[in-house]
C-alpha cells in the first residue's frame, strides 16, 4: 500500500520532536490582551514619531538583503545599554533564536541543558531540539532558587549551559546575587543570565561580565515596546560571541526591524518611562488583587506581569477569557504552578477593566 505522509513523517522525525507540543499561541483578537507580558503602549508614541518613523522605512531597500552584521544597530544598543566596546553583541530574532543558538553552539552527545523549575518553556525546548538533555531543577515552593540542588546537579551533570531567567518568568522574582555567584563559581559551562525583564527591575547583571569569564547576558526589546520587531541580543566576551555568531544564519535581522530598531533606540528615554510607569501599575495592580479577595494568593513581581495563585485557576481562566480578558493559566504546567495564573501589567485603565472583570466573575461563583 501507498505509504502516506504521515508515515513518512512517524518514521524520519525524531520521536522526542513528535512527543512535542508547539509553543501555545492562543487567539486575542478582539480581547484584552494580557498574557504574553506586551507593551500595552502604543509605538509610535506620537506624530513626530510617526513620521520619523516613516521616513527610516522609506529609506530602506527592500530588493537589499539587510546589512549582515547591523552595525548602526548593534552601535545603538551598545550607547542605550551602556555595553562596554570590550564586550560583543550578538542579535537574535527574539531572545527565543540565541537560545537556539547557545544550544546549537555546545549541543553533541553527552551534553546538558540546566535550568531551574518553573521557567521560561524555550529552554526545555530547545534543548530538545538539539538533542541535548536537560535537567530542571525545581524551585523551592516559594519560587526561591534551591541552591544547594542547584549546586549539586550542576556538579554531577557538568551542564553546557545553564539558564537563569533574572526575573524569572513565570514567578516573577529575582534569585539573588549571592546564589547567582555561587552557581557562576560552581558551574564548569556556560551561565546565560536570561535579563528579558530587566527594565522593570534595579537587578542588572552586565557588570558582572567583568567578573565571570563563563558569564553572557541575554536581554530583549520585546518587553519594551517593540515585541513585534523581535529583537533579542546577547552582550558577552568576544571568544563566546564570536563562536556563536558562525551559526547565526546570514540576515537573520530583516532590514524593517533594522531600521525601526535604530529609530526607536533614538527615543529610548520614552521607552524606559513607560516601563517605569508599568512598574508603578505593577504595585498598584498587585495590591489591588490582594484587596480583591483573602483567597489570592500574589505574588512578589520584579517583572511586567504578577503571579497568582487561588482555587479553581482554570476556571477563572475560561470566564475572564468569555468576558474579553485573556490571561495566562499555568495551572498544570508544571505541579509548582497549581493553580497559577499570570496576568501581564497594563496601563492603568486596562488594569481597571481587568480588575472588573475578575470581581464581576469572582462575584458569580460565590
Ligand atoms: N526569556 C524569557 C525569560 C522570556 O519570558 C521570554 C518571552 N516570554 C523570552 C526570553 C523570549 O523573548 P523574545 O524572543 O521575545 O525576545
Amino acid at each position: 500500500m501507498q505509504k502516506s505522509a504521515k508515515d513518512y513523517a512517524n518514521t524520519w522525525v525524531r520521536p522526542e520532536i513528535q512527543a512535542l507540543n508547539a509553543y501555545p499561541v492562543p487567539n486575542a483578537q478582539g480581547m484584552l490582551k494580557l498574557d504574553a507580558m506586551e507593551s500595552p503602549y502604543v509605538w509610535p508614541a506620537d506624530e513626530h514619531m510617526q513620521q520619523a518613523w516613516q521616513q527610516a522605512l522609506q529609506a530602506v531597500a527592500i530588493n537589499r538583503y539587510p546589512a549582515a552584521d547591523a552595525q548602526e544597530l548593534k552601535q545603538k544598543l551598545r550607547q542605550a545599554f551602556a555595553i562596554g566596546d570590550h564586550w560583543e553583541i550578538l542579535l537574535g530574532n527574539g531572545s527565543d533564536e540565541i537560545i537556539q543558538l547557545l544550544a546549537l553552539a555546545v549541543a553533541g552527545s553527552g551534553r546538558s541543558v540546566l535550568a531551574p523549575e518553573p521557567s521560561f518553556v524555550m529552554f526545555k525546548m530547545i534543548a530538545t531540539f538539539v538533542g541535548m538533555d536537560y535537567i530542571g531543577v525545581p524551585l523551592n515552593t516559594d519560587f526561591s532558587l534551591d541552591l544547594q540542588s542547584m549546586l549539586t546537579q550542576i556538579r554531577t551533570h557538568q551542564p553546557a549551559l545553564i539558564f537563569l531567567a533574572q526575573p524569572n518568568n513565570p514567578t516573577g522574582n529575582l534569585y539573588g546575587e549571592a546564589a547567582i555567584a555561587e552557581i557562576l563559581q560552581t558551574a564548569q559551562g556556560l551561565v546565560v543570565l536570561d535579563e528579558a525583564y530587566t527594565a522593570f527591575t534595579d537587578a542588572d547583571y552586565l557588570p558582572w561580565l567583568e567578573k565571570y569569564p563563563n558569564l553572557v547576558v541575554m536581554r530583549t526589546l520585546s518587553k519594551v515596546g517593540l515585541a513585534g520587531l523581535r529583537l533579542g541580543f546577547l552582550v558577552g566576551a568576544p571568544a563566546w560571541i564570536n563562536e556563536i555568531e558562525k551559526l547565526r544564519l546570514p540576515y537573520n535581522i530583516n532590514t524593517l526591524t533594522q531600521a525601526s530598531a535604530v529609530l526607536a533606540l533614538n527615543y529610548f528615554d520614552i521607552l524606559k518611562e513607560q516601563c517605569q510607569q508599568i512598574r508603578q501599575q505593577r504595585e498598584i495592580l498587585s495590591q489591588a488583587l490582594i484587596d480583591l479577595h483573602p483567597e489570592i494568593e500574589v505574588f512578589a513581581s520584579e517583572a511586567n506581569f504578577i503571579l497568582i495563585r487561588m482555587a479553581q485557576a482554570g476556571v477563572i481562566f475560561q470566564k475572564l477569557k468569555e468576558k474579553g480578558v485573556l490571561i495566562k493559566c499555568l495551572d498544570g504546567a508544571h505541579p509548582l504552578l497549581h493553580n497559577c495564573l499570570r496576568i501581564s501589567v497594563s496601563t492603568a485603565e486596562e488594569n481597571q477593566i481587568f480588575l472588573q472583570a475578575f470581581a464581576s466573575v469572582l462575584a458569580q461563583g460565590d
